[in-house]
Order: structure tokens, then sequence, then C-alpha cells
């Protein structure tokens, strides 16, 4: 961008502009993931709607490159494009709960963190995902999974409303019944239809609930995913339990012979009644005695704040995801071979249930794009050292593409990178790519979304 446009731009725009000669160039463009160093011509730190609303037709009059950043989580960076405009909506994190009506309204630049603080005041929470730094804008417009959603299901089946600026810079806000072909694709279609500057959540009676941590070597990750791959799906859906392949990190409540070692486990709950939990995971010792089995009953945003200080922001971070209806005896093989190899103490490969109450949605109710997944599957390499980007990123490469044959074909909207390939964009967004295009025409025809896994409008 040449100067005289970002000068211009600081005139037209009441709120912060960003440029590269600003001291706080260097925080404005970073992200969680450290692999990702792009350089924007300029950050916008909205404070409103109205501040969004400036900032869009500013960008879409001059031509810009247009990029939404929410809580900065995203992969592959999506928030920020090389020399392009981010409308940073981060500075703007005002909650209100309706504890009657059991109901909260968020700002796009809240994290889930404070969501599940300002809820948990009134013994309420939404669905959410399982790392409170995450924003709520990206995972929500892509689904939104976590420890609720076999319960209450998934962050877009408990939306009820959001507030956007469209690419016009136009202000809607959209529900089942304003705007209902926006708000479907809201639901699933990833930040492709313009800036959400608020979020309405349903809100469910959850306060403590019955955690549960098993974890066995490695080596018996044959038995353990077998079990697993049985018992979840027949579990009832206050009981949710992810597997997990990873290196047991040095922090409570692991004893410190673990520490360092490889394992395979679950990472589970009761979502219902806390003391339930032993009961309802009785059968976790028929693979055999686990090396270590923890169960608690904890504030739900204890939960959903467990991971935090393990994954800082400003470590490198590549990952990949599919969808999986079932486990194949061959898939137990690949996740005990690439779980004996995890490259580095914070790489992971996590199986996150996505049935329960998100299967009793119908598949066109929302663009959610895959109701019959039973699992959303991510492969994530991290690692705190940049000399180490290459060794995870191929570990995850090639741990995917062993286990993409035994998936459904596409992947959570959230877990895919930038290097993909149009194809594997499609097929994410499954039988409602066609849909999703006629709506993008409809409210972005010129496509200025597209920093995202983007949507092309349709042409006829
Ligand atoms: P950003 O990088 O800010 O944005 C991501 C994309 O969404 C961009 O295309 C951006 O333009 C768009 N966007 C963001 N906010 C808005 C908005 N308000 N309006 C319009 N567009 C917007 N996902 C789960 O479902 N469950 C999990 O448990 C989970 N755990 C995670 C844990 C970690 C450590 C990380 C890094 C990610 C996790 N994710 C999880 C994935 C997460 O949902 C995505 O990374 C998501 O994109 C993050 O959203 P964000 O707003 O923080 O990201």
């Amino acid at each position: 961008m040449d100067p005289s446009t970002l000068e211009a731009m600081k005139a037209a725009l009441r709120c912060p502009v960003i440029g590269p000669q600003d001291a706080e160039y260097s925080r404005a463009r970073t992200v969680y993931n450290a692999m990702i160093d792009k350089r924007p011509a300029a950050v916008v730190g909205c404070a409103d709607a109205a501040d969004a609303a400036a900032a869009v037709d500013f960008i879409r009059d001059n031509g810009l490159e247009l990029a939404v950043r929410g809580g900065g989580h995203s992969g592959p960076g999506l928030c920020l494009v090389e020399d392009g405009v981010t409308v940073d909506l981060s500075a703007m994190r005002r909650i209100e709960v309706d504890p009657v009506a059991r109901t909260a309204r968020a700002d796009g630049g809240c994290r889930l963190r404070e969501l599940d603080h300002a809820t948990h005041e009134f013994g309420l929470a939404t669905p959410g995902g399982i790392v409170s730094t995450t924003g709520i804008g990206g995972l929500t417009l892509g689904g939104g999974h976590g420890y609720l959603n076999r319960t209450y299901g998934l962050t877009v089946d408990n939306l009820l409303g959001a507030d956007v600026v469209l690419a016009d810079g136009s202000f809607v806000s959209v529900s089942e019944t304003d705007h209902p072909d926006l708000f479907w694709a809201l639901r699933g279609g990833g930040g492709n239809f313009g800036v959400v500057t608020s979020f309405t959540y349903r809100l469910h009676p959850v306060d403590t609930l019955g955690f549960v941590i098993t974890l066995w070597p490695v080596d018996g990750t044959r038995e353990v995913l077998a079990w697993y791959r049985d018992f979840l799906p027949r579990a009832p859906e206050d009981v949710y339990a992810y597997f997990a392949l990873f290196v047991v990190p040095p922090v409570p409540p692991f004893p410190e012979e673990l520490h360092g070692q490889r394992m395979c486990g679950i990472v589970g709950c009761h979502t219902a009644e806390p003391d339930r939990v032993e009961a309802a995971f009785t059968s976790v010792r028929e693979p055999g005695p686990p090396t270590f089995h923890f169960t608690a009953a904890l504030p739900y945003p204890a939960v959903q704040s467990m991971l935090d200080p393990i994954i800082p922001a400003g470590y490198q971070w590549y990952w990949r995801g599919d969808f999986f209806d079932r486990i194949p005896d061959a898939a137990l093989d690949v996740h005990l071979r690439y779980g004996e190899h995890i490259p580095t103490p914070l790489s992971l490969m996590h199986l996150y249930p996505v049935d329960g109450a998100a299967h009793r949605v119908a598949p066109d109710d929302t663009a959610w794009s895959h109701r019959d997944a039973v699992w959303s599957a991510v492969f994530a390499g991290v690692d705190p050292d940049p000399a180490n980007a290459g060794t995870i990123r191929q570990w995850c490469v090639d741990y995917w593409q062993e286990m993409h044959p035994h998936s459904m074909g596409g992947s959570y909207v959230n877990f895919m990178g930038e290097d993909e390939g149009r194809d594997r964009v499609r097929n994410t967004y499954g039988d409602h790519y066609d849909r999703l295009a006629r709506v993008k025409r409809t409210y972005d025809p010129d496509n200025l979304f597209r920093a995202n896994q983007n949507i092309e409008p349709a042409r006829n």
C-alpha cells in the first residue's frame, strides 16, 4: 500500500490505524501461531460496529485486501493478509448475559475465556472449544466443538443470532427470522460473509463438570482405541471423551515419573452430574489397567482453561484435520505408529466427538457440513523452536496422508491449513458448497471477504 493511502485511511477512520512505521505494529501483526510471519499494510483496531463498517467501506473503495481478526488463533493465520488490511476486533470484548432468558450476547473479538467467565457467574455456559484463549469469532463461524457438544450440540447449534457488517458496509442483524439465508451460512461457512460484530448464544445450566483423564503407555494404542471406538458412540449424551496421543507435560495432576512419556488415553467429562463420572467411565479399565486415572469435580472455566498454560501463544503450529465416522482396525495400526513417533513434546493427535446432540440437528439446518461424522480429528505439530517447524509439519502431513483414506473426505474448516488446495476446501463445505456460494453471491458478490477457507460467489 502506498504511504498516501495509509495516511488517508488514518484520516478517514476514527479508530487506531496501525501501519508498519508505528510502534504497535509488531504486536498488531503477531498471531497465536509463531509460524505465521505476514506483514499487513495496516491493522485497524475497531471499538464497535461503526468502526468496522467504516473500515470495510475504506478497504473496498480503495481496492485493498481485507482480513478480519477475532481471536487470532487460526492455524494458517487467516486474520492477516500480506500487504492487506486487518479489521481487528480484538478490542471488542463486551458481553451481556441475560440469566432469565438464558442468552449471552458477545462481541466478535471475545475469546472463550471471557465468554465462559461471564456466563459461569450465572451457572450457565454455551458449547465452545477446549482452549480458552481461542477466539469465539473463527470458532463459531466454523462450527465449534468441545466438552459440551455431545450434550448441547455444537457452538453453531446454540447460535441464536448475529450482527454483521456486510461487504457494502451495511449492518444487519440475522436470526432464524431475519436474513435466514445468511444466518444459515454463518453457522459453518467460516468468515466468508462479513464482519460479525456480535454473536448471541443460547445458554445451558453448566456449572461443575465431572472431569476425567485416563492414560496408558502409547504401545497400548491399539487396545485403548479399539475400546474407545465402541464406548464413545454408545455413551449417553452427557458423557464426553476425546481420544488423545500426546506427551505428558510436566504439570499437575500428572506424577513426575510420567512427565515426557508418550501416552495414549482419554480426556473427558460428565456434563450433568459430576458425581457420576466414575460410574460413567467404569469400562475404561477394559483395555487393561491404566497407568494414570484421575477424576475430579471441576468448575467449567477451570476445565476450559486447563491447557492454556501448556500452549501459550508464540509456538510453532502446523495442523491438518479430517472427519471420521468409524475407526477400522487398519487405522489402529496407523495411530500406534505415529503415536510412537510424536516428534516434539507438545505435538498431538486428538479425536474429538461430534456426535450426540449434534447428530440430532438435521444436516441442512446449518451450514456445518458433516452431521454424520462421529469424530473430528486434528493432527497437530507444536513446538516452541522454529528450527523444528519442518519436522512437525512433516509428521502431520505424513500422519494425515495415511489416515485420510479412512476418513469421510472433508475437514473441519477450522482445522485446515492454507496449503490444502481448492478441492479440499470444496469437500470441507461438502454438500452445502453450492448453497453457500449462492448466499455468498447475495451478500459478498465481489468476494471481499476472501481471507478464509474461501467460498467463491456463485456465477449464476
Ligand atoms: P482468527 O485467526 O482471528 O480468525 C480465523 C478466521 O475466522 C479468519 O478467516 C477470520 O477472518 C474469521 N473471523 C474471526 N472472527 C471473525 C468475526 N468476528 N467476523 C468475521 N470473521 C471472523 N476449534 C474448535 O472447534 N474446538 C476446539 O477445541 C479448538 N481448539 C483449539 C485450540 C487451539 C490451541 C487453537 C489454536 C485452535 C483451536 N480450535 C478449536 C480451532 C479454532 O476454532 C480456529 O483456529 C478458529 O479459527 C479460531 O478463531 P479466532 O477468531 O481465534 O481466529
